[in-house]
């Protein structure tokens, strides 16, 4: 099959961009992002940029799931824990790399449609879970990995806690109202190393379920 131009100029941007890791790239490359943007979208499937799902929420830039992807250093054992399904592109990319996703989305309509994206795509090695993402997923742990893609204002302390030692989790923090950068937490023998990596925009983390009409 002859590779979609837009996907392949998408590609070599994020290369020049410095994303680096061949099988980050390669993971965005399998994944088609025209699958998870809202049909009024499909045309900007490969522009590098976020873009509006339902539920008032965002399926993250290309750069940023490659630059957290790569930030993430996953390899194909590995058993990763996602809070923030949305779109659940983040989770198809992860899924190419690791033994198994697990992914929490506090919105039942987002679970529902990204499960069935999933399906269609033949993806079996991501379970999913509608629930609070504060709280991570207690009955699965430890996790290799953790990755959060929406923005809390410190790290949440179950998912430290449920991460293995050696155990790296990439989240954005907004530490100051309005300023969010994203950070690299390994857990250590001893406690835990906090790395900057950049400045980053993300929907908030919301804490506990939508109520009723909501979900
Ligand atoms: N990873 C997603 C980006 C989603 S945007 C993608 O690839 O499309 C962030 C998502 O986090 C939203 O869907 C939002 O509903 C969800 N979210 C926010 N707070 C949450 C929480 N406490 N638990 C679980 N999901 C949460």
């Amino acid at each position: 099959m002859t590779p979609d131009p837009r996907k392949t100029t998408l590609i070599a941007g994020l290369r020049r961009q410095g994303i680096s890791d061949e099988r980050v790239l390669a993971a965005l490359e399998s994944v088609p992002r025209e699958a998870f943007v809202e049909d009024a979208f499909a045309d900007q499937a490969y522009a590098d940029q976020a873009l509006p799902m339902s539920c008032g929420q965002t399926i993250s830039q290309p750069y940023v799931v490659a630059f957290m992807t790569q930030a993430l250093n996953v390899d194909a054992g590995h058993r990763v824990l996602e809070i923030g399904t949305g779109s659940g592109y983040q989770a198809a990319v992860l899924s190419q790399l690791c033994k198994r996703v697990y992914t929490v989305e506090r919105f039942r309509t987002l679970a529902e449609k990204s499960a069935s994206r999933f399906k269609a795509l033949k993806i079996r090695n991501v379970t999913q879970q509608v629930g609070d993402g504060y709280k991570g997923w207690p009955q699965l742990a430890p996790f290799d990995r953790v990755i959060v893609t929406a923005a809390a204002k410190d790290v949440p302390r179950a998912l430290w806690e449920q991460m293995v030692v050696g155990g790296i989790m990439v989240i954005p923090l907004e530490e100051r109202a309005g300023k969010q950068d994203l950070y690299r937490i390994t857990r250590t023998a001893e406690g835990v190393e906090r790395e900057h990596l950049l400045p980053v925009r993300f929907v908030p983390l919301v804490e506990g379920l939508p109520k009723g009409s909501e979900t």
